[in-house]
């Protein structure tokens, strides 16, 4: 594998800023870098606060997409779920609507500000409208404690939940309440998201035997091969998702996920419609319920309309060079 310079980096570098449909963690516009290596298009978009630390583990991922691409895929296609974010169980049929042919999906709950009740009005609400054999999932973002989440979970056991992904924030609290739930026989396998992408040490999950299956992120992991380590590290089942991304970074997620050699859960991919544009008019959006697992090109002419400022650029081609001096000096020290 050619490693590239820095140099040929930031010589194809170009930087987007598309409007989100919807404002997601305060983002109203999506900022993200892109290059081009002789492996295609990789995309760099880590969120605007991340220091280069974590940043640079998005760097490797994209110079992994431009520059070594991914491995072999396994299947030609991934399922994907709906995701229904914090709404009123009125507007939970329109939400699903736009998923037309995904039969999983992923509920927040535990927002802040609600109740257990809208949850459970809510759970229920996507329950009703996408039938029994349906899956459906939480998401908790770690927001409970552990008496919490027992008590949440045993109300949500009634409508038959896929997984509880993150319900607590610290490995030792998803161990406890794993215990909890099976001392009260109640039946809600635990998946590990943050615990896994944020962690120092993800390996800590397997350890403490703190979930049933892991969630996992190419760009934040450090790429698809690195992604593909842990979860054979880790030994448990994977559901793969993904950031904000536009089509490009989309389909690194989407490599993942096709290379996994065991996939028997819907991936959080179907989320390029949260940004209002894209680089490329062949957007990675899903049918019937799955994404077709191929390489992004973006558009010339949509890569010029999205364009960010030349501020903008300036402050991107610092944070490239910042992250690459980051990676560098760990690999000197
Ligand atoms: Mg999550």
């Amino acid at each position: 594998m050619t490693e590239p310079a820095l140099d040929d980096l930031l010589g194809s570098l170009r930087v987007v800023s598309i409007p989100m449909r919807v404002n997601f963690r305060g983002v109203t516009e999506r900022e993200v870098a892109l290059f081009e290596g002789p492996a295609g298009w990789g995309e760099f978009g880590p969120f605007l606060e991340y220091e280069p630390a974590e940043a640079s583990r998005w760097l490797t991922a994209a110079v992994e997409a431009a520059w070594h691409g991914w491995p072999d895929p396994v299947r030609d296609s991934v399922p994907v779920n709906a995701t229904v974010p914090a709404v009123g169980p009125d507007a939970v049929p329109g939400v699903l609507q736009r998923f037309s042919g995904s039969t999983t999906a992923k509920v927040k709950v535990a927002e802040r500000g609600q109740t257990t009740d809208d949850d459970v009005c809510r759970v229920g609400a996507v329950r009703d409208a996408m039938g029994p054999s349906a899956r459906v999932r939480v998401d908790a973002n770690g927001a409970w404690d552990v008496a919490t989440a027992t008590d949440v979970l045993t109300r949500l056991a009634a409508y038959d939940i896929e997984y509880a992904e993150q319900p607590c924030a610290t490995v030792e609290e998803l161990r406890d309440l794993r215990i909890a739930l099976a001392r009260s026989g109640i039946d809600v396998p635990i998946a590990a998201d943050e615990s896994i992408r944020k962690a120092e040490d993800p390996m800590r999950v397997r350890d403490l035997d703190a979930a049933d299956l892991i969630v996992i992120k190419a760009a934040p992991l450090g790429g698809v091969r690195r992604a593909l380590d842990i979860v054979a590290e880790c030994g448990l089942p994977a559901v793969v998702s993904s950031a904000l991304d536009t089509s490009v970074g989309m389909a690194a997620g989407v490599a993942l996920a096709a290379a996994l050699p065991q996939l028997d859960h819907a991936c959080g991919l179907g989320t390029v419609f949260l940004l209002d544009g894209d680089v490329t008019a062949d957007s990675l959006t899903p049918v019937d319920g799955a994404l077709p697992v191929s390489r992004v090109v973006p558009d010339p002419e949509l890569l010029d309309r999205h364009a960010a400022s030349p501020e903008r650029l300036t402050w991107w081609r610092d944070r490239v060079q910042s992250c690459w001096r980051h990676d560098s000096g760990m690999i000197l020290s």
